[in-house]
């Protein structure tokens, strides 16, 4: 899966629209593509506090730590979209390393954290440790750091306890191996179920408007609204709802 992100990658969501309002966004993010797969672990932060949290750190935690330093964001939290080697692999030892709880997935991913341990000696993961969240998350809850807060919706299909993040203000979404760019995540994986994931995206996802833009786990950006046009897998056209 893995695709063509390189070097972090700003999404200065508080200076793209011409006309933004003089009060800027809550959070603003960059991404960080780690481990072989070019995984994009999210920095998110709240612009008032310049505390923030890491989403899926699969590894590379001194790149992530240096990002963070750079920017003169201070982590309080490390979130998780759902159990894969890639994107939890490194979430213990960085919330060790910097004395912070780990928030999420859905628990119906533990079979995964629990066993990722196992996966340390392969070339690119050795930071890879077994994982035991400090909360598990549920559709509806909300997660925060320093002022700012994201919603929790619960999208099962991809794995059982894949949960997707999002910034209703700043119209950005954290979706993990939910959906991507002309694509959806893989279902041959354990536990994994197509037809769950289609409506996972569509009842859960699309509800939360066109506007909204997505950092997928992989490749580039997008935005629902785009998706509901385009993607072969989910667009209105395809499943008929056009
Ligand atoms: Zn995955
Ligand atoms: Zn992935």
């Amino acid at each position: 899966m893995a695709q063509n992100s390189t070097t972090p990658n700003s999404l200065a969501p508080n200076s793209s629209a011409p006309n933004s309002p003089a009060s800027p966004l809550p959070i603003s993010a960059i991404v960080i593509p780690v481990t072989p797969y070019q995984q994009n672990c999210s920095l998110v932060w709240c612009t008032q506090t310049m505390r923030g949290a890491v989403i899926d750190p699969g590894g590379e935690l001194e790149r992530i730590r240096n990002v963070a330093a750079e920017r003169g964001v201070t982590i309080e939290k490390v979130l998780l979209t759902h159990g894969h080697l890639d994107h939890a692999g490194g979430a213990t030892g960085l919330a060790r390393v910097l004395n912070v709880p780990i928030e999420g997935p859905h628990q119906d991913d533990l079979f995964l954290l629990e066993d990722l341990s196992r996966h340390a000696k392969r070339p690119g993961f050795s930071e890879s440790e077994s994982c035991q969240p400090d909360r598990w998350l549920a559709d509806g809850d909300t997660v925060t750091f320093g002022a700012a807060e994201l919603g929790v919706r619960h999208c099962p299909g991809h794995t059982p306890g894949h949960v997707v993040l999002y910034h209703a203000g700043a119209k950005i979404a954290f979706v993990g191996d939910v959906l991507f760019a002309g694509s959806v995540g893989r279902t041959d994986f354990p536990k994994g179920n197509h037809a769950q994931l289609v409506d996972s995206i569509t009842t859960r996802l699309w509800p939360l408007g066109d506007e909204m833009r997505f950092v997928p786990g992989h490749g580039q950006m997008s935005n629902f609204g785009w998706e509901r046009k385009t993607n072969p897998y989910v667009s209105d056209l395809a499943l008929g709802r056009d």
